[in-house]
């Protein structure tokens, strides 16, 4: 099946990528997370019961399928990997829950995507590890209960507050995860280049982590090009200066603003005298979902305190004024 992979096989995710931390302590940053799920894994260990239903929400690239995967890892169980987009027919995630094996743990991308037909059908399986199913039509159909073992629902969004409140109420854990600091994200690009084998000074770690939007997903990106432009320049060692050549043809500037992330700061700019102007009239302009643009691009804006949300709409600050003359 497609719409799932598993975490022990050779899953795409996986493949693509031997970069993920498995275990909670290499998995660098995002302290009051790691706190929280690391005593919720403890207790649960003890109890050998299902650990609580857990909902990730934040910016793309944190690491929430990460840490799905580290949870499962610490807790000795399988990840089965899907995304609401892929649980269309009710068949699809039935086949899903019938399917688990006590305690592993179940992981929806997007989970604030999935249809009302599939979101009512996960809630007695939250609650009660069952599946109430209707066989039958018409006057003679009827509701059937099916015990399914107990599992964790691990739930990743973007935009938790486009969950329904049914839904993100039967969630015993529910956790932000933050853009990343440069210490952490220069150890995270210090990691990766060990793991891909790229030598790298501490100077040139640290460029990369400028450039990467607080992301981690970035940072290892940025770092495949980087290690690119070295291999072919025959490069032994990655200083700062190659780095900054390396990411000079990728536009990201040196606050890891990328091209979508100036495009908005200067139509803000140019077309509304650095506003307020409203998200919407922002989103027709670049041709952008006003809920991609808001959930998406603006939090990194937000958190370098390029941009503010104020209640007549979206404001340039001095700093994104700045950034726009000095780029
Ligand atoms: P999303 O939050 O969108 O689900 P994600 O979980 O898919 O993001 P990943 O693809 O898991 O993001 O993270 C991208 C890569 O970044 C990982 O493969 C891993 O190499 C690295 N990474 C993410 N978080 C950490 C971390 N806390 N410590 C070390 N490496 C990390």
């Amino acid at each position: 099946d497609p719409a799932v992979a598993a975490s022990d096989g050779d899953s795409p995710l996986q493949r693509e990528d031997g970069l993920r931390p498995r275990r909670l302590a290499d998995y660098i940053g995002q302290g009051e997370l790691k706190q929280v799920l690391g005593i919720a894994v403890e207790a649960t260990r003890g109890r050998g019961e299902a650990l609580d239903h857990v909902l990730l929400y934040g910016p793309p690239g944190l690491g929430k399928t990460t840490m799905a995967l580290v949870l499962a890892e610490e807790l000795g169980v399988r990840c089965r990997i899907t995304s609401a987009p892929a649980l269309e027919r009710p068949r699809d995630i039935v086949g899903l829950l019938v399917n688990l094996q006590p305690n592993e743990l179940l992981f929806i991308d997007e989970i604030h995507r999935l249809n009302r037909v599939a979101e009512e059908l996960l809630y007695p399986a939250m609650e009660d590890f069952r599946l109430d199913l209707t066989v039958g039509k018409g006057t003679t159909a009827r509701t059937r209960s099916l015990p399914i073992a107990p599992f964790t629902l691990v739930g990743a969004t973007t935009r938790a507050g486009a969950l329904s409140s049914p839904l993100r109420d039967r969630f015993g854990l529910i956790q932000r995860l933050e853009f990343y600091g440069l210490d952490d994200l220069q150890a995270i690009v210090q990691r990766a280049a060990g793991l891909l084998q790229v030598a790298l000074d501490a100077e040139a770690a640290l460029e990369v982590a400028r450039r990467c939007r607080g992301t981690p997903r970035i940072a290892n990106r940025l770092l495949r090009r980087v290690r690119d432009v070295a291999a072919v320049g025959g490069h032994g060692r990655v200083s700062a200066a190659l780095v900054q050549e390396a990411l000079s043809l990728h536009r990201v500037d040196a606050r890891g603003l990328d091209a979508h992330d100036r495009r908005l700061l200067t139509l803000m700019l140019e077309s509304y005298g650095g506003g307020p102007v409203g998200l919407d009239t922002l989103a027709a302009g670049l041709g952008e979902d006003p809920a991609t643009l808001e959930a998406v691009v603006e939090p990194y804006l937000l958190q370098q305190g390029l941009l503010q949300r104020t209640p007549r709409g979206r404001v340039l600050t001095d700093a994104g004024r700045a950034h726009l003359a000095a780029a």
